[in-house]
């Protein structure tokens, strides 16, 4: 018998959203009524014109390898969807095609990061970051954001968490779990921090498209010197409804770029032709479904922070600005973040995920991915539950 696994994979933790997702799934597959608040994708379908893209990708014989990083005039959309959604300019050498976001951060940090180095990421932090980071042999350093400023990152922060081990700062914004938005002001004075501290910046912009009080900037439009050393990461799953598809975009220095070109080779070669060929369609075609479901998120998110206000022993801190989630303060309750999502699904039916994911144990995160109806459901569930604990 061979001995067991390595200590580099003995080391990586499930993902706890994927984990209560899956959960969730299956248990409505029992037939249980689970409500689901901890969905991290769009309940909406994938615009009809996207999906005969796809079909008529099948049937056009699109049924075989791209170059890996993608199809050429698929990175040409992504540069000019960069352009015209972002502000952000960028070659189509200077764009891959990924296997959805997840692998282009995975690349990138893969590419940039080694043996101890310190990644800098505003905690709470999607659960992926921190793995991602130990699977390149980095450690991950949390830099804790504060309620009262509504979980947003400050330049102070980042600034005295630097060490002369760091090496890069992951940025999210809009932020999951919690959908803090960083204004203009707050990245430019954080990008001058990475300029003076030769810090590569990784900017995962996949919720760019889904912010509520006005556009969610990106820290390289307001700070374009930061190019030589900034990556940014989107993505089709989350505006375009189109998580299943599996294609992300990564951007920044070609050198880099063409790097993580080199991992992927060896890796997973090229993503799905098919996607590619959807998501060439999703960015050329028409942009209104995208905003139609920008609009009804606002709405949804308007609506939750209503019905939360009202449930004693739970508190939000701030209204999220973008993405579609919304973290909890659950300190009120008595139960720490793991027992209280375990209790829920089990006794009330409501699926959310647990803080400690997000490295926050006396919270919770539910996500407005569900029919309005449903969630205010759920939100009246989490009420009943909270208020029958002792
Ligand atoms: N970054 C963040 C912050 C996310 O929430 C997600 C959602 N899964 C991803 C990246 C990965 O996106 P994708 O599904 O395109 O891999
Ligand atoms: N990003 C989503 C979430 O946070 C999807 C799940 C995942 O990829 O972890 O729920």
């Amino acid at each position: 018998m061979p001995s067991g696994l390595t200590r580099r994979i003995e080391a990586v933790q499930p993902s706890a959203t994927l984990k209560i997702t899956a959960l969730a799934k299956q248990m409505r597959a029992q037939g249980k009524k689970v409500i689901n608040l901890a969905g991290g994708e769009p309940d909406f379908d994938t615009p009809a014109f996207i999906k005969q893209a796809a079909i008529a990708a099948i049937e056009g014989g699109a049924t075989k390898y791209t170059p890996t990083t993608g199809l050429p005039e698929l990175k040409q959309a992504v540069a000019d969807a960069f352009r015209k959604f972002s502000g952000l300019s960028f070659s189509p050498a200077q764009v891959a095609v990924t296997s959805g976001a997840k692998q282009a951060l995975y690349n990138a940090i893969q590419a940039l990061i080694q043996e101890g180095d310190e990644v800098l990421m505003p905690s709470p932090y999607w659960v992926s970051y921190p793995e991602m980071v130990r699977l390149a042999g980095g450690t991950p350093v949390e830099v804790r954001t504060r309620p009262a400023d509504g979980f947003r990152l400050t330049a102070e922060q980042v600034a005295s968490a630097c060490t002369s081990k760091t090496r890069c700062l992951l940025l999210n914004s809009p932020a999951n779990p919690t959908g803090a938005v960083l204004n203009e002001a707050t990245l430019k004075a954080i990008g001058r921090i990475a300029l003076e501290k030769g810090l590569w910046v990784i900017s995962d912009e996949i919720y760019a498209r889904l912010s509520f009080d006005g556009p969610a900037r990106s820290i390289l439009a307001v700070l374009p010197e930061l190019a030589p050393q900034t990556l940014i990461v989107d993505g089709v799953s989350k505006a375009y409804a189109m998580t299943g598809w599996r294609i992300g975009f990564l951007a920044g220095p070609e050198k880099v770029v063409a790097a993580c070109g080199r991992l992927q080779d060896h890796a997973t070669s090229c993503p799905s032709h098919i996607s590619q060929r959807a998501a060439l369609a999703a960015l050329t075609g028409e942009q209104g479904p995208v905003e139609a479901m920008a609009r009804e998120f606002k709405k949804r998110r308007d609506l939750l922070v209503e019905r939360v206000g009202r449930i004693r022993k739970v508190k939000l801190a701030a209204a999220p600005a973008g993405a579609f989630y919304a973290f909890l303060d659950i300190s009120g309750t008595g139960l720490d973040a793991d027992a209280l999502a375990e209790r829920l699904l089990k006794e009330a039916e409501v699926a959310a995920v647990p803080g400690s994911g997000f490295g926050w144990t006396d919270h919770l995160r539910v996500s407005f991915c569900l029919d309005t109806k449903e969630m205010l459901v759920g939100l009246d569930r989490l009420a009943e539950f909270t208020e029958k604990l002792k």
